[in-house]
């Protein structure tokens, strides 16, 4: 091990010690009054922030202002607010009625912080999947250290700032840093390791987790279809589906990877897609309303995706130029298998589009892949939506809108499998930070008449309860 992985070790190892040092103080003093001064604490330090935070992000991967603000900082505040107003429910111990064999007990789940937290984030949306999951965390009364993405600097600064002025570090601290810093964050023996990123990175920390056996929850990603149907109201969907599929230059978890169109509508389906594009992002790759592509690596893996789909025999049939980090809003027909971006998530602004006949191609096209993050469906139809809904799997549901399922804090927000295991927002989020610890009291129970020595009479009464609930 060279000189700077021990230094990296010790640092991570130290601020660990730090906030394990006080789990028993925090199980015993950090109730309902002190996680909702942290929350709102956090809440005012992000409003501070706020012109700190759109100057990174613009700086990071020219995401615009509005966008940072819709998609960043209010699911945030938002999340605070409902934590905060539902906390004292959410903390309450759940009594549980008695069953016949605990007859004179008294049964409760009572939720317990978990103790010291991971959060390890991406780069996409850099503030709100390290700052979101810190809510939850909170809430539920843990400490936690956050591990921001490295390939969003600027972002991650300001939230190694906005942390340290607001938190002490055995609450709250975040380590910046690369692959180094997460793998010996992982080395360490964490409560509970929070991870949004990609499938691939989701396993190494789930193996990573396995040798102390933390208690995980992987936010993950995958290839997220939407599927046109004959009955869908056109304009509608091509109106969502710029929007989830262009927003953030398509670098989202949710966005839609790809879209199925049924073939009686495909033409009028395009001109209104094609319309609605042009209209949020008239100067394709120019457009200040479009941001980048997160660096040089990224912008090149599209590029090579394209290359490899057109050289195969895909027709690029709206945008498709690019400059530097930036990239037009690009619409592809005639997608194959044998192309790489009908198996790799894209995760950049270029949509597939695949025209269908019959629904149960594509049902059964979506079951022959890993489940996805999110499915999308456009149809007036609400029996054709359900049977939709009933043949396949995925993590969440649209129907006839994207993206907003991540904003309702009243839903759980999370994949399956390769997409994700456990969920995240509002109680939910609570719930992934917590222990749900069972008690049973003895008040005047009646189980040691079936204690040994087994007589006869013992017998006789096990096999009466036997007969009643076996
Ligand atoms: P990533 O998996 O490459 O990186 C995520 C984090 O893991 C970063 O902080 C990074 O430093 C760390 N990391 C990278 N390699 C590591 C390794 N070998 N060992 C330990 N840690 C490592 O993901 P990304 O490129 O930042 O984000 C894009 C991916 O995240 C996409 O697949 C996307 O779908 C997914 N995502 C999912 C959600 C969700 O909520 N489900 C949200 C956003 C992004």
């Amino acid at each position: 091990m060279d000189e700077t992985q021990v230094t990296v070790n010790d640092h991570a190892a130290a601020a660990f010690a730090e906030q394990s040092a006080g789990v028993v103080a925090r199980r015993l003093n950090f109730g309902l009054a002190d996680r909702r001064a942290a929350l709102s604490r956090l809440e005012s330090a992000i409003r501070q922030n706020e012109g700190a935070l759109v100057a990174a992000m613009a700086s990071d991967f020219g995401k615009p202002e509005a966008e940072v603000i819709l998609t960043e900082l209010v699911p945030v505040l938002q999340e605070i607010r409902h934590a905060s107003r539902h906390l004292r429910r959410w903390m309450r111990p759940r009594r549980v009625a008695p069953t016949l064999v605990s007859l004179g007990t008294a049964a409760r789940v009572r939720p317990e912080p978990r103790g010291v937290c991971l959060i390890i984030a991406p780069w996409n949306y850099p503030f709100s999947l390290a700052i979101g999951p810190l809510v939850s965390a909170l809430a539920a009364g843990n400490s936690a250290i956050i591990k921001p993405s490295e390939m969003t600097p600027a972002t991650s600064a300001v939230i190694a700032r906005l942390v340290k002025d607001t938190f002490s570090p055995d609450l709250v601290t975040v380590i910046e840093g690369g692959v180094e810093v997460s793998q010996a964050l992982l080395a360490l023996p964490f409560d509970h390791i929070f991870f949004t990123g990609s499938p691939k990175v989701g396993k190494i920390v789930m193996a990573a987790a396995s040798k102390t056996l933390a208690s995980v929850t992987l936010e993950l990603g995958g290839k997220s279809p939407a599927i046109v149907g004959q009955d869908a109201d056109l304009k509608r969907a091509a109106l969502w589906i710029s929007f989830g599929k262009f927003a953030n230059a398509g670098q989202t978890c949710i966005a839609p990877d790809h879209v199925f169109v049924h073939s009686s509508v495909k033409a009028d389906f395009l001109t209104a897609l094609r319309a609605r594009v042009t209209k949020s992002y008239g100067e394709g790759f120019k457009s200040p309303h479009l941001t980048r592509i997160v660096n040089d690596r990224h912008a090149e893996r599209l590029s090579d995706l394209l290359k490899d789909a057109v050289d195969k025999g895909a027709k690029v049939t709206f945008g498709g130029a690019a400059q530097d980090c930036r990239m037009s809003p690009t619409i592809i027909e005639a997608m194959t298998p044998e192309m790489e971006i009908d198996h790799e998530e894209i995760f950049g602004p270029i949509l597939p589009i695949i025209v269908y006949e019959d629904i149960e191609e594509v049902t059964r096209r979506i079951n022959e892949r890993p489940k996805p993050l999110a499915l999308y469906i456009f149809d007036k139809s609400l029996p054709r939506v359900d049977q939709i809904i009933a043949a396949t799997s995925s993590g969440s549901v649209g129907v006839n809108l994207t993206m907003a399922q991540f904003t309702h804090t009243g839903l759980p927000f999370g994949g399956v499998n390769t997409s994700g295991i456990g969920a995240a927002h509002g109680l939910d989020g609570f719930r992934a930070f917590s222990h749900e610890r069972a008690i049973l009291s003895n008040h005047f129970s009646s189980l040691p008449m079936v204690f040994p020595p087994y007589t006869p009479g013992v017998k006789r009464l096990i096999s009466v309860i036997k007969r009643i609930l076996g």
